[in-house]
């Protein structure tokens, strides 16, 4: 039995073996790892990895798959569902609740909500050991995007500062059901240890951030000057006259600060 695909879930099912095995591997799940995927679908991922982990929680907004999932995981192990919103799962406390000292979370994710999920997870990143997901290829590429490219934004600058992003091999869209209408990728999110973290109140990165690439074109001086003056970007380091896409993401964390501080 497979469930009819709906649209406004974002349900892509994936059926090609070869990828369903590939994303496996790179997940390379042990036995007690704390496992959690975000949405599960009719299973394709969720089957492999809780024969590898022997258990799982994943998080599916969709009632209508939840028995269809059940009955397959049966056999196979110990899998939990959350009946939720993924953007509405708080993933610290589920690390607690789950006795685990960090979660270790994978999907293929519905792709209309793709950067919210991302940043959603980067506030949980310190509960978080790695993450893998299928997205948009387009997203991965921004995702990893270095300055001065044409896709390097607020999702590059952002994802940079909590994680490293490894982006590992693309996925054409027959692999499937039905087809999305993009090529997608894989890509590994390993949170950066404590004392690789950014100090600046997260807050006032994401105004800074946002306001910085909200008008590609204008200076920084143009693009913040609600925020910040010349002379505090200055004071960053930061020469006012450059544009957004021409700054590191240390950069933007530099701005934070002295914002805080003006
Ligand atoms: N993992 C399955 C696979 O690879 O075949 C399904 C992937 S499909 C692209 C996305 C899944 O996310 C669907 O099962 C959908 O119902 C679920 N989903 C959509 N929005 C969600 C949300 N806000 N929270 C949790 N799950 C959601």
């Amino acid at each position: 039995m497979t469930a009819r695909p709906k649209k406004h879930f974002g349900q892509h099912f994936l059926h090609e073996k070869r990828y369903i095995e590939r994303i496996v591997s790179s997940i390379a799940p042990r036995d007690g790892d704390c496992v959690v995927e975000i949405g599960p679908g009719e299973g394709a991922l969720t089957l492999p990895l809780l024969a590898a982990a022997k258990r799982l929680t994943a998080i599916e907004l969709d009632t209508d798959l939840i028995p269809l999932l059940e009955e397959r995981a049966g056999p196979v192990g110990e899998l939990a569902i959350i009946h939720a919103d993924v953007l509405k799962v708080d993933f610290t406390a589920l690390a607690r609740q789950l006795g685990a000292s960090r979660l270790r979370i994978a999907g293929n994710l519905p792709y209309y909500i793709s950067s919210p999920i991302l940043f959603h997870c980067v506030e949980h990143a310190q509960a978080i050991e790695d993450m893998h997901f299928m997205l948009q290829k387009e997203v991965v590429d921004r995702m990893a995007a270095e300055p001065g490219s044409k896709v390097y934004g607020r999702l590059s600058v952002m994802l940079q500062l909590a994680c490293r992003v490894v982006p590992l091999f693309t996925v054409p869209p027959g692999a499937f059901r039905p087809p999305p209408k993009v090529d997608s990728a894989v890509v590994r999110l390993v949170p950066l240890p404590a004392h690789e973290r950014h100090e600046a109140d997260p807050a006032r990165l994401h105004a800074i951030v946002k306001a910085a690439f909200a008008q590609r074109r204008k200076t920084l001086a143009n693009g913040l000057k609600q925020l910040l003056d010349e002379e505090a970007i200055r004071r960053a380091g930061v020469d006012p006259k450059a544009r957004a896409e021409t700054l590191a993401p240390a950069d933007f964390v530099r701005l934070a600060q002295v914002a805080a501080g003006a």
